[in-house]
């Protein structure tokens, strides 16, 4: 509703010298907040987060209040209700306001005739105005009040886009990214500082699945139903399906044999082999791999060696991580004391690589897309629900981690394959829309992270289009 102009209220001149009236700032600031914030949720209850772009429906009332005819005068009244007009209103329209009022040449008189309180009064909303008008608008007014990413120009200002998508609440982000022109999504990305920091990069996954038009819950939904259609397509209950499919393809649970066979002094004489061997490794260690290493020896762990624990995992397992702790058998040994640099590639692996991704996003959904309640009836059987569908993700990176370290002909895994079959079991146990996405978004994560090689990444693309017939 339109508030009457002074000068209909009661005629008087406009040209009054009355002191401003000292403002109660929250009474009908608060009204106004409430005002706006029901707008906005009436926008998206009626159409999705999108807000119209336009200038305050009140734009014609603050022009006229600024061109304020022969006595070339604006009151303080008249500032004060420009300036609650613009208080609560969705930041693209407060933006496209402050523009327009500057085409129009009505933003020099609303500085010039400020009243002398105002600052300390809407300090906060004046200085915004200021960085609109200047051009000086910080990272997350540009994505806020533009939803453009076109003045990222330098590796520093990606990062500041980076920071500022970071700090956003999940609705603004969705709509911010929603709106972003794909063209200067990719050209931030591509300016987009490599790191190291598993939060960072787990967050580009969480932007990728945005700007691929859809939300983790939806992913999970999606996947929900995937799951419930196969366990009916089988005649079972979803519990009863995820507990098959976690002991098909989950680890664990066989009997060692060769090592309790051995005799004390066997044993120990094996043991000493391993301490030769590791220290041999150590010396040979190229920086990536000793920094591996050390930072899990630092945390506790380490490389220990469980001949009769590696067996029970399983007759062809070579190692096995817990933790920080890479627990390593009998055809470990032998790799290594044939050549040091034979176990690299499975240091970084398992060290390097399963130690640094952190929270995988298929896992994620798969956590969303089921109740805990059934996850334990699924797991009761003592074998992982999480390496069956979670696991993949990280196994992923770890493969392409270790690629620069892959000494041919040498024991352990061969990413060239084991890549391909990950991105398999990927489009297997996820509905094709929701694998699609995740492989989309493991890519952006990983091409923004610092350890992975332009030669692993290539490996990456090249198995996801033979895989997803998704190119990059
Ligand atoms: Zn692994």
């Amino acid at each position: 509703m339109r508030e009457p102009s002074a000068a209909q209220q009661g005629g008087q001149s406009r040209r009054s010298h009355r002191p401003a009236p000292v403002r109660p700032p929250d009474g009908p600031l608060v009204d106004l907040q409430r005002q706006a914030g029901n707008r906005a949720v009436t926008a998206f209850l009626r159409g999705g987060a999108s807000v119209q772009r336009a200038v305050v429906a009140e734009y014609g009332e603050i022009q006229r209040r600024l061109r304020p005819g022969t006595f070339g005068w604006v009151s303080d009244t008249d500032e004060y209700w420009i300036i609650r007009q613009l208080i609560g209103i969705p930041p693209v329209d407060f933006h496209d306001t402050v523009i327009r009022m500057q085409a129009d040449g009505v933003l020099g008189t609303f500085f010039a005739e400020l009243p002398s309180d105002a600052r300390s009064v809407a300090g906060t909303i004046i200085a915004r105005i200021e960085r609109i008008r200047d051009g000086r608008m910080t990272a997350e007014e540009q994505l806020t009040h533009r939803r453009r990413l076109d003045w990222v120009h330098s590796p520093g200002d990606a990062d500041q886009a980076f920071a500022a998508l970071r700090g956003l609440s999940d609705a603004d982000r969705t709509a911010v990214l929603r709106a972003i022109p794909v063209a200067e999504y990719e050209a931030w990305s591509r300016l987009l500082r490599p790191r190291t920091d598993p939060g960072e990069l787990r967050f580009l996954q969480t932007v990728e699945v945005i700007a691929q038009g859809t939300t983790e819950a939806d992913l999970a939904a999606r996947q929900r139903a995937f799951l419930l259609r196969q366990a009916q397509a089988q005649g079972k209950t979803l519990e009863q399906f995820l507990r098959g499919e976690a002991s098909t393809r989950g680890y664990g649970g066989r009997r060692a044999l060769w090592w309790p066979s051995l005799r004390p002094a066997r044993q120990q004489r094996w043991q000493q082999r391993f301490t030769t061997a590791l220290g041999r490794v150590r010396t040979a260690a190229p920086p990536e791999v000793l920094a591996a290493l050390t930072a899990a020896e630092g945390r506790g762990g380490g490389i220990r060696f469980g001949p009769q624990q590696v067996e029970e995992e399983g007759a062809d397992t070579y190692a096995y991580r817990q933790g920080d702790l890479l627990v390593v058998g009998r055809l470990w040994l032998l790799t290594a004391e044939r050549n040091p640099a034979n176990v690299f590639e499975n240091i970084v692996h398992e060290l390097g690589g399963h130690h640094d991704y952190g929270r995988e996003l298929a896992w994620d959904v798969m956590l969303d897309a089921t109740t805990p309640a059934e996850r334990a009836v699924a797991m009761a059987g003592g074998q992982s629900l999480y390496s069956a569908y979670g696991y993949l993700e990280t196994e992923l990176y770890a493969e392409l981690r270790e690629l620069p370290f892959r000494v041919p002909g040498s024991r352990g895994d061969d990413p060239e394959h084991d890549v391909e079959d990950q991105l398999r079991q990927i489009h297997t146990s996820y509905e094709t829309g929701v694998g699609a996405v995740v492989v989309r978004a493991f890519r952006r994560r990983i091409a923004h992270d610092a350890r992975i090689t332009p030669a692993a990444l290539a490996l990456y693309d090249r198995k996801v289009r033979l895989v997803f017939g998704i190119g990059f």
